[in-house]
């Protein structure tokens, strides 16, 4: 899969102008930058496809929204071999901006805190595709045999 350099994500914004812009970003973002994925796969190779959006939904509630996409290397639990699972997440987080507003949705949405007017993308981004980890990855090869 050979494919043009491709811009990156950027590392993050400022909320509350981006919310009345109604920000799109779009970028990869190098699995090798997020430690935390990177100790849960096979290597660090390839990147993450990411598209978020600021914006207020119907009822004036301020969301993330977006989709992160790309290939990571897994260990089949099964065989013990590495092989590429493809990620397809959907990222759709309320934006809360205190404690008390997190454990308030805490029911009816994910939330996601906002500290200092700053949306840092990256980390926000590893949360969410570690927990759209497969619990027990495996692969789909023929000869997938306990290792
Ligand atoms: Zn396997």
């Amino acid at each position: 899969m050979n494919e043009p350099a491709r811009r990156l994500l950027p590392l993050h914004a400022k909320v509350s102008s981006a919310l009345t812009r109604e920000a799109r970003y779009e970028g990869a973002l190098p699995v090798a930058r997020l430690e935390r994925l990177r100790a849960v796969t096979a290597d660090a190779d390839g990147s993450l496809q990411v598209e978020l959006q600021l914006l207020r939904d119907k009822t004036r509630v301020p969301k993330l929204e977006g989709r992160v996409r790309g290939e990571l290397s897994m260990i089949c639990q099964r065989c013990l071999q590495p092989f590429r699972w493809p990620l397809d997440a959907a990222i759709d987080l309320r934006l809360v901006f205190n404690e008390e507003e997190e454990s308030r949705v805490l029911k009816d949405s994910e939330p996601l805190l906002i500290e200092d007017d700053q949306l840092p993308f990256h980390a926000v981004v590893e949360e969410e595709v570690l927990l759209a980890l497969p619990y027990a990855p495996r692969c789909d090869r023929d000869d997938c045999e306990p290792g």
